[in-house]
């Protein structure tokens, strides 16, 4: 005999599974779950219910990412709702390294550390090549293929990368 503990147990996973493959709508070779985006998914009153914590409020991809998830989990078999959370607020430290390597692998400079600076949204960190690891990298411009992301190039190996700003 299955326990409803461990039937919502089982669904709760199933429904995190879903929700977490969502590929994030800018950044596609990272999923929601990789970014942290995706808090967590629960189950209540059989309604799968997925947190998600937008990565900062001039994201326009926050919507997109709010409906892809909850596509997602109707896709699985879920009534699904979503809710935002706003506290705690979303930084770059909640990358998980899968996350982090997966943007080094895209030519993405993950960000350098976790940081609400100004002087970071702005990319004044240092940012190391993804390519070939140098630090000899310049700020070419604020933007990006995306307004999260500064456009760098490598002076060492002269290719240009976006890095994914500290926020
Ligand atoms: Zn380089």
């Amino acid at each position: 005999m299955v326990s409803i503990a461990v039937e919502s147990a089982e669904m709760a996973r199933a429904a995190w599974a879903a929700a977490a493959s969502v590929p994030d709508p800018e950044v596609p070779c990272v999923t929601v779950a990789d970014l942290g985006i995706l808090r967590a998914v629960e189950i209540e009153d059989g309604v799968a219910v997925a947190r998600v914590t937008p990565t900062y409020s001039g994201c326009p991809a926050v919507l997109a990412i709010e409906l892809a998830v909850e596509a997602a989990l109707r896709d699985a078999g879920f009534e699904a709702r979503v809710e935002r959370v706003f506290s705690p607020a979303w930084t770059t430290e909640w990358i998980t390294a899968e996350g982090r390597s997966k943007l080094r692998e895209y030519g993405i400079a993950p960000p350098a550390r976790a940081s609400n600076s100004i002087r970071a949204l702005f990319g004044e960190t240092q940012v190391d090549c993804p390519r070939c690891g140098s630090s000899e990298t310049e700020r070419v411009s604020e933007f990006g293929s995306t307004a999260c992301k500064a456009l760098y190039r490598c002076a060492t190996c002269r290719e240009p990368f976006d890095y994914f700003k500290c926020i």
